[in-house]
């Protein structure tokens, strides 16, 4: 069984201060900030304790591939700013997306997902679940009528991210869930581009959210981790196949991650303040075919941002002029932000989906997904916006 050792918080408090206030118990030291439990096993007392342990009969700490003291805290404060009942935190995003697959499907299910989803996600769907028989049908994120069309009898799970990665398009999470509930499917959301900070899509039917806290959760480009959580009786599922299988956040990362989550909300805050400006600035830019950012008042699913999200995240899409060539001469002139893959970073960093983290995916595919030759993704850091809009400027001013 997990324990719970958490500090339990008689009231319920903003977010925020969930994600400060909650700690794990003191230790006779009475430290204010919560230590760093670096240890694979924990001890029994006695025989008798060792047995009901393992029985399950008593909710402790037994191996840290189960569960550890720091990894509870970073899901605690999870669970509390998602309003979920429970998690189970994993080394990376696509080990809890994997992981949580592999716990809830069996061989012959299919799943029903949207075909904007992270670039190894469609890898799981095309490549690795075939090999137990498990399939997949995509739907165009904002045709709900098409998903609802490829549901079969073996359909189990609906599964989509809101905002998609790289084109920032929006879903409606409330539609999504009406669909999943009249089909009596669960339905899985990748919320790791807005955070719980940002969206909380149990609020609007999801059965599970998983995240990638490698991103903005971090937001420091220091550590990969993975969660995912939802009702106690499907983590239950997820719990019982990871600490078979192995996939466990170590207890450092959660520690960091626990720190991080400290702050998110306010860096949050700014990231989605600079992406702004950011996607304003490259607007009005004389080189750039289109801008998407689901807070500016163009996005195509501006309103519905606007409803169930708080701000619109730290990722801008736009097309730079002249295609291929447009975007090498971007990408080479650039020289304070980082070309790099990941997102979510005090650092801005600059992509290109096409021949990187979308590169698998067939032309036909990447321009359903909105992926366009010359589009670039911005992943927009805490550095101060005239900066970052004077380095893009200045490569931008550089294609023909
Ligand atoms: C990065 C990412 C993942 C995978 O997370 P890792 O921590 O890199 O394994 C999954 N989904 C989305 C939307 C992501 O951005």
């Amino acid at each position: 069984m997990k324990p719970k050792e958490h500090q339990v918080m008689k009231k319920r408090h903003q977010p925020e201060t969930e994600a400060i206030r909650t700690q794990i118990n003191r230790t006779e030291f009475l430290e204010h900030s919560a230590p760093l439990y670096l240890s694979s096993s924990f001890v029994f007392e006695d025989a008798e304790d060792m047995r009901a342990s393992f029985a399950e009969e008593k909710e402790r700490t037994i191996y840290s591939r189960y569960s550890n003291p720091n990894t509870s805290e970073w899901i605690e404060k999870v669970c509390k700013m998602e309003g979920a009942e429970d998690g189970f935190a994993f080394a990376s995003g696509m080990a809890a997306v994997f992981s949580t697959f592999a716990a809830l499907l069996n061989s012959g299910d299919h799943v029903v997902s949207s075909r904007s989803v992270f670039g190894s996600t469609h890898t799981l769907f095309t490549q690795v679940f075939p090999k137990w028989n498990i399939s997949h049908s995509y739907f165009r994120y904002d045709r709900l009528e098409e998903a609802e069309a490829l549901i079969r009898p073996e359909t189990r799970i609906l599964y989509a991210e809101s905002p998609t990665n790289p084109g920032v398009d929006v879903l409606d999470l409330e539609a999504l869930g009406q669909l999943a509930r009249k089909h009596n499917l669960l339905l899985v959301i990748d919320n790791c581009f807005a955070t719980p900070y940002l969206q909380q899509p149990i609020r609007f039917g999801a059965d599970l959210v998983i995240h990638s806290g490698t991103k903005l959760m971090d937001g420091q480009g220091r550590v990969l981790a993975g969660i995912t959580v939802g009702s106690r009786e499907l983590i239950d599922r997820v719990y019982r196949f990871s600490r078979i299988t192995g996939p466990a956040l170590s207890p450092f990362n959660a520690w960091l991650l626990s720190k991080s989550m400290e702050t998110l909300a306010v860096r949050v805050d700014r990231h989605c303040e600079n992406a702004l400006k950011i996607a304003e600035f490259l607007s009005s830019h004389p080189k750039v075919n289109w801008v998407k950012y689901p807070f500016l008042k163009t996005h195509p699913q501006y309103e519905l941002a606007k409803k169930q999200m708080k701000a619109g995240g730290c990722v801008v899409a736009f097309e730079v002029q002249g295609g291929v060539d447009g975007g090498r001469t971007f990408f080479d002139q650039i020289e304070l932000l980082s070309l790099s893959a990941n997102l979510g970073d005090t650092r801005s960093i600059v992509t290109h989906p096409a021949s990187t983290t979308h590169s698998k995916l067939s032309p036909e595919d990447r321009l359903e997904s909105g992926i366009t030759d010359g589009m670039v993704r911005i992943s927009v850091g805490l550095e101060h916006p005239d900066d970052i809009c004077a380095d893009l400027g200045q490569a931008l001013d550089a294609v023909k």
